[in-house]
């Protein structure tokens, strides 16, 4: 009797059949994010609103707030949500900078920094990944957010510099075009490896001297090189 009261709330309601999941989104961003030492108010604040469960396959759905990336098809995952905390925390955004990413995937890690930021480019190999990430980044109203289907090893150069620049993918070296795209006082950041991989932070002086440092141990899908425009 209880069930059918319900689903007839929810057939005159749609909104109601749509579960936000807050509760769910707040509890991940105390215990995994919170915990593990993430402090930018703004990063958690933005990790408390980033709706993942619309990011990931519907079968996977109730799967969303746990702390485990998940697969999306064609073989990719998105990323661990304390990783996307962790490296939009690393990465230091502003609000007037334009920020490239490599590798779009699900459309998660791009829909997590545009509120920090003024502009977000991304690359995604996979094209029907690109656009299912470019069509849900709109429906979201992320209208700064730009995706191109392409390779990332050459950047974007029609939209360089960049202040920042994070890669989602791992290369077994960091590309020096990517480097050479940073602007002078910006900060790259990225895993590098093949099975063993580290995330690696690059800093430019205003010189362009560049420093890179090593953070942690991580795992990410590889980079890989293809498409040619
Ligand atoms: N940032 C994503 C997770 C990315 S998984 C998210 O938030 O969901 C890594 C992605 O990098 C995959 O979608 C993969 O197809 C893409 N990729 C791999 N090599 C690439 C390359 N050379 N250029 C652009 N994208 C690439």
């Amino acid at each position: 009797m209880k069930a059918v009261v319900i689903m007839l709330m929810l057939a005159s309601n749609p909104a109601a059949a749509q579960q936000d999941y807050a509760k769910e989104r707040a509890r991940m961003v105390r215990e995994h994010i919170e915990a593990r030492g993430i402090k930018d108010e703004r990063v958690l604040k933005v990790m408390r609103e980033t709706p993942r469960h619309l990011f990931v396959p519907k079968s996977m759905e109730s799967r969303a707030y746990q702390d485990s990336p998940l697969p999306i098809g064609y073989n990719q995952t998105i990323s661990q949500p304390y990783i996307v905390a962790s490296m939009t925390e690393m990465l230091g955004c502003g609000p007037k900078h334009r920020v490239l990413e490599i590798g779009t995937g699900s459309g998660y890690q791009a829909a997590v920094l545009a509120p920090l930021v003024e502009q977000v480019y991304t690359i995604e190999i996979v094209e029907p990944l690109a656009r299912q990430a470019a069509a849900l980044l709109k429906v979201l109203g992320h209208g700064n957010v730009e995706v191109r289907y392409g390779d990332g090893y050459a950047g974007w150069p029609e939209q360089a510099p960049f202040d920042r620049i994070i890669l989602t993918a791992a290369p077994p070296e960091i590309p020096q075009a990517l480097v050479d795209q940073l602007k002078p006082g910006g900060r790259l950041v990225a895993p590098e490896g093949r099975e063993w991989q580290e995330l690696i932070v690059i800093d430019k002086d205003g010189q362009g001297r560049v420093k890179r440092r090593r953070a942690y141990g991580v795992m990410f899908v590889p980079m890989v090189k293809g498409k040619r425009d």
